[in-house]
């Protein structure tokens, strides 16, 4: 468990290097660290080292483990980072501050539904699919604009920003660069993208979450 500490420390000392050579403040950069098929033993371990935001790529999975969590530690953040079932999207909404991965507009509308019946929405990202992957969930980076638009005018959503998973077998850089732009192009902020083993490249093209699981919990 200590280990996880010691994770902990070498990984926020190295977004902080990527950070300061990219002429970035380390402050705008947030951890996410990914507890998912981990138990609540090592989530506390993680929060004990001063960790507070945590992703999941369950909704499932998220329910078993973070609502005695979060109700002990009033602060934490949890991000949703995998696919969202529409017939999910109210459990997912009670339970996670950040949704990363609107990426239909389906999920659109239910989310549409759940604000209108006075739920307070957690802030969403629109996953992109930089690699046109076929067995990858995500919006084409061609069609992005056309949904972030739809998002916000026919379903009234804030988008905050955009999330990516480049293909495992490429150089990250390039999709890391054309999340960047796509966002740029559409007014938007924050960037999710950069895992365990490449989260300071993603810094240097301006992430704002990078999620990071491995390298933080071990091997899955
Ligand atoms: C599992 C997962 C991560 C973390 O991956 P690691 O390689 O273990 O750091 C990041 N993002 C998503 C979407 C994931 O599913």
């Amino acid at each position: 468990m200590t280990e996880i500490a010691a994770n902990l420390t070498d990984i926020r000392t190295r977004i902080a290097k990527a950070a300061k050579s990219a002429g970035r403040d380390p402050a705008e950069i947030t951890l996410v660290a990914v507890g998912k098929t981990f138990g609540p033993e090592e989530m506390r371990a993680a929060i004990d080292a001063g960790q507070r935001v945590f992703g999941e790529n369950r909704v499932q999975e998220a329910q078993g483990k973070w609502p005695a969590l979060k109700a002990e530690f009033p602060d934490l953040e949890l991000h949703l980072i995998g696919p969202l079932q529409s017939n999910k999207a109210k459990d997912a909404v009670e339970l996670f501050d950040v949704i990363h991965t609107l990426d239909r507009a389906s999920l659109a509308k239910e989310l549409q539904k759940l604000k209108e019946r006075g739920r307070r929405l957690p802030k969403l990202l629109v996953q992109v699919n930089t690699g046109a992957e076929d067995q990858k969930a995500g919006v084409l980076p061609e069609e992005t604009g056309a949904f972030i638009k739809e998002c916000r005018e026919t379903y009234g959503l804030e988008i905050a920003g955009l999330m990516c998973i480049p293909p495992f077998d490429e150089n990250p850089a390039p999709h890391f660069a054309l999340l960047e732009k796509i966002a740029k192009r559409n007014g938007l902020a924050e960037l999710s993208m950069g895992m365990s083993s490449d989260f300071e490249s993603a810094v240097t093209f301006g992430a704002k979450y990078v999620r990071v699981g491995s390298a933080i919990f071990g091997a899955r």
